[in-house]
C-alpha cells in the first residue's frame, strides 16, 4: 500500500481554465471543482482530469475563499465523475518560500479524508521578473507575461487522499503546455 505511486495527469486545456480561474479573481482567492477519472492499478493511481468548473458563488479574500452555503450541486458528477477540488493561494512572492506553501491545515480539514480525491492548490504572484522554473514533479511552474509590466508566476501543486493520508502527488502534463508557455516567454 505504500508503494502505491500517485499520479494527476492534467492537458493543456484544463491548466489553462485553473490559470484563468486563479487570475481573473487575483489577488483574492479562487476556487472549484474537478472532474475526470480515477484509474486504479496495481501499483498506481491515476487522476486524469477531464474538466475544471469555477465556482463563482463565493466570498473571496486575499488568503481566504468560501463557496456560498447551499451552494446547488457543486461537486454533481454530471458527465465527468467528480474528483476532486482546486483553489489559489496569492502570497508575496518575496516573502514566501513559494514551494512550502502547499496544502494549509485548514484546507486539509475542510476535506473529507474519506475520499480517494485530489485537491489542486495554484500559487500565484505577480512578480517583476521571471523566475526560475522548478524540476519539482509534484509541481507544473511557469511564467505568463502581464501587459508588458512582468509576469504572473505560476507553481500548480498536486495532493491526494488515499486511505486518509494526504501526500503531494506527480503532476503530469502534455509537452504542448510547457511549449506554449515557453513561446509567451519570449
Ligand atoms: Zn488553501
Amino acid at each position: 500500500m505504500s508503494s502505491i505511486e500517485r499520479i494527476i495527469f492534467i492537458d493543456e486545456r484544463h491548466l489553462e481554465s485553473l490559470l484563468r480561474s486563479g487570475i481573473e479573481t487575483y489577488p483574492r482567492e479562487t476556487l472549484g471543482t474537478v472532474f475526470g477519472t480515477l484509474k486504479k492499478e496495481k501499483n498506481s493511481f491515476i487522476w486524469e482530469v477531464s474538466a475544471v468548473h469555477p465556482i463563482q458563488l463565493a466570498t473571496r479574500k486575499e488568503d481566504e475563499v468560501k463557496a456560498y452555503e447551499n451552494i446547488v450541486n457543486e461537486d454533481w458528477s454530471m458527465i465527468n465523475p467528480h474528483i476532486g477540488n482546486y483553489h489559489s493561494h496569492n502570497y508575496d512572492f518575496n516573502n514566501q518560500d513559494r514551494l512550502t506553501r502547499g496544502i494549509s491545515k485548514e484546507d486539509k480539514e475542510a476535506h473529507s479524508e474519506n475520499s480517494e480525491e485530489i485537491e489542486l492548490i495554484i500559487n500565484l504572484y505577480k512578480i517583476p521578473k521571471r523566475f526560475r522554473l522548478t524540476n519539482n514533479p509534484q509541481v507544473i511552474s511557469g511564467n505568463l507575461p502581464l501587459e508588458n509590466i512582468g509576469y504572473y508566476r505560476f507553481d500548480i501543486i498536486g495532493y491526494s487522499w488515499i486511505n486518509k493520508r494526504i501526500l503531494r502527488t506527480k503532476m503530469q502534463t502534455t509537452k504542448r503546455f510547457y511549449q506554449k508557455v515557453k513561446e509567451l516567454n519570449y
